[in-house]
């Protein structure tokens, strides 16, 4: 168990769920995972570690774990949603569209610029999120002239 699904179980203690053996081997699957993966990818790491854990436990913990925050949707580029894990607190994300690696990252001044937009709009913002996708430095590396990839 890592520290990061030792803080996911805490958390769901904290809002009155307990971590059930199910739930369990979900966030152990998921928690310390650094790129975007859907929800039958976490069906089939689960699979592998115990495969009396139904699909519907996996759909049903997914979703639980998506409106404490723990989770995220990445809507990728393809139209498919992904999950990243999420730590605390609002953030954006950059998503390598290579890779699949999600980078957080803040920005205060884009924060007051939607505020004042949905100001203009006369609009109440209940949440919003920006998603940057495109190549991580890895994958821009793997990709430059400089390192051809092998038959060239
Ligand atoms: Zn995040
Ligand atoms: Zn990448
Ligand atoms: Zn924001």
């Amino acid at each position: 168990m890592s520290t990061r699904s030792e803080r996911i179980s805490r958390l769901l203690n904290e809002h009155g769920f307990s971590v059930t053996p199910g739930r369990r081997v979900v966030i152990d699957a998921l928690a310390d995972r650094e790129v975007i993966f859907t929800a039958n990818d976490v069906v089939a790491w689960v699979d592998r570690v115990d495969p009396s854990i139904g699909r519907a436990t996996v759909f049903r913990t997914l979703d639980l774990l998506s409106q404490l925050g723990v989770l995220n949707r990445v809507h990728g580029e393809d139209g498919c949603h992904r999950y990243t894990v999420c730590d605390a607190g609002h953030h954006h994300h950059l998503v390598c569209t290579a890779c699949g690696r999600v980078i957080p990252f803040e920005l205060t001044g884009i924060e007051e610029e939607i505020r004042q937009a949905a100001v203009q709009a006369q609009f109440m913002v209940s949440s919003h999120r920006v998603e940057l996708f495109g190549l991580c430095a890895n994958c821009q590396a793997a990709q430059s002239p400089r390192h051809p990839t092998a038959g060239d």
